[in-house]
């Protein structure tokens, strides 16, 4: 740890280097290092390593979205196609209202 006393931050030049980034091998201070998954690693190489999973997980979600997008527009078509196959299978005098009448012995 001797020789890490001699670097200095690249973004604080005036602070002392406490780690070193594996990624970019730059030196860095307390502030400007962080620990991602175990790993010590610098807030340039961690926003560079978070977004690119994340632009990925967004291209999936893309496809994920298009995808639940058709099958719910093949639902509601099966669904509407079911329900005109049933309306039109159903007898003429439910259309004609003579069924109601029933219910309505006063007329
Ligand atoms: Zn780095
Ligand atoms: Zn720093």
């Amino acid at each position: 740890m001797a020789d890490l006393t001699q670097h200095r931050c690249l973004n604080h030049t005036a602070r002392e280097a406490v780690a070193r980034c594996p990624s970019c091998t730059q030196f860095f201070c307390r502030e400007c290092i962080t620990e991602h998954d175990g790993v010590i690693i610098c807030a340039g190489c961690l926003r560079k390593q978070a977004a690119a999973p994340a632009a990925r997980r967004a291209k999936w979600n893309l496809i994920g979205r298009a995808g639940l997008a058709a099958l719910g527009f093949l639902a509601c078509w099966l669904w509407f196609y079911a329900a005109g196959q049933i309306l039109l299978a159903l007898p003429s005098d439910f259309h004609e209202g003579t069924m109601w009448k029933v219910k309505v012995p006063d007329e």
